[in-house]
């Protein structure tokens, strides 16, 4: 027998905090109790069929079934840069400005690996998708957290960041429309970290990832609405929550070339590509985007509206989200993040995500995603109000 032994760098990773609650999920479903899920944010919503279609067609292909390899499909770039066009109104090239991704998560957590030496540091918004911070560790990096407060709307606060080793400080995340708070930002606060991050030599690694969901009327910006933006950053695209393709793993970068070539020099050292046909469906998907996204986001709203109403009649006080599939919400006094979300589990049968698995500024709050239909939001409020309070 040898002794197996996990590298040091994956024994650096935070311990994952969602176990237990996975566990004590897992033993409700098997009990054959009626589980509500609110935890994971992942679409209940089908992939469209013209979407699906697409793939199918492409998969027959004999020309698609080989190792896309490196850049892909020139197509899917160019559909990209026009989609981005049209959304942003920012001209990309789709030869060095775009790059296709197995999912933007492998894109982010790829990102310090390509640009990190052991000992500098990234900023890391907290809460934040735990991929920022697991991806600094593999590359020996410095994770240095930027705390995401109610009282400055869930942004960073840029001033505050520790002067005495900015010099160390090489990468930084941010991301908007957020996950978990589901704050948005405006171009003032991208202008802003745009000039920090000129002024202090930073690459700014932005995930759009729920850039597309969206709430009465609000399209959120693109970082490269910003003058300067494609001197310092990289902004990451999802299909996965716009078009509801989550298990098909289809993302993109845009930005700057230089950081692009980084990225894909790292990814040719480690992937082999986005399969061809996913990206024919993803052609098809951006290509569609204006007839598809509507009904999406009616869906999302409608949910949001009944979850959020629902609390607020019971005394809770939350704000309606401006965009992404969560509601962010302060968990009723006498409770910790903790404490709340097992109850909602045990008295409720409610799996919802506790706001300090994201980083230990999410303490107090509990995040509910909004994957299930309006008929069980109204159940879960009804159960919350009779059994809860
Ligand atoms: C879902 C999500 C992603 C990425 O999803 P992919 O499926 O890998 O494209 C990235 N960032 C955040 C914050 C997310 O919630």
């Amino acid at each position: 027998m040898i002794k197996i032994e996990k590298s040091d760098r994956l024994k650096k990773l935070p311990p994952y905090l969602f176990v237990e609650l996975d566990k004590a999920k897992r033993a409700a479903k098997e009990a054959g109790r009626d589980i509500i899920d609110l935890g994971i944010g992942d679409p209940d919503i089908p992939t469209p069929g013209f979407i699906v279609n697409a793939l199918a067609k492409a998969a027959r292909d004999p020309k698609n079934q080989r190792y896309p390899l490196d850049q892909g499909l020139p197509q899917f770039r160019e559909a990209a840069a026009i989609w981005f066009k049209k959304r942003f109104g920012v001209s990309l090239d789709p030869e060095t400005e775009i790059y296709p991704l197995i999912g933007s998560k492998e894109g982010i957590a790829h990102m310090p690996l390509a640009f990190i030496n052991p000992g500098e540091h990234v900023l890391i918004p907290d809460p934040g998708y735990p991929p920022y911070k697991s991806g600094t560790y593999f590359a020996g990096g410095e994770p240095e957290l930027m705390p995401l407060k109610a009282e400055n709307h869930f942004l960073p606060n840029l001033k505050v960041i520790n002067h005495a080793h900015i010099h160390k400080i090489r990468m930084m995340f941010v991301n908007y429309p957020n996950n978990p708070t589901s704050a948005v930002c405006d171009k003032h606060f991208f202008k802003e970290v745009v000039d920090f991050a000129a002024k202090h030599n930073i690459i700014v690694c932005h995930d759009a990832s729920y850039s597309e969901i969206g709430f009465d009327g609000y399209k959120a910006p693109s970082i490269f609405e910003v003058d300067g933006a494609k001197d310092v950053a990289i902004e990451f695209h999802s299909l996965s929550k716009t078009f509801s393709m989550t298990g098909w793993r289809l993302g993109f970068a845009a930005g700057n070339k230089d950081i692009i070539a980084g990225l894909a020099k790292l990814k040719a050292n480690v992937d082999s590509g986005c399969f061809f046909a996913i990206q024919w469906a993803g052609v098809a998907a951006l290509k569609n985007y204006d007839r598809h996204i509507k009904s999406v986001l009616k869906i999302y709203q409608e949910r949001r509206d009944i979850l959020v109403d629902g609390l607020n009649a019971l005394g809770w006080n939350v704000g309606k989200p401006k965009a992404t599939f969560y509601v962010w919400a302060k968990v009723p006094p006498r409770y910790t993040s903790g404490t709340f979300s097992k109850a909602l589990l045990e008295k409720c049968d409610i799996v919802a995500t506790p706001g300090n698995g994201f980083g230990e500024n999410g303490e107090g709050y509990i995040r509910f995603a909004l994957t299930v239909d309006k008929k069980r939001i109204k159940e879960a409020v009804k159960r919350i109000k009779e059994r809860l309070t």
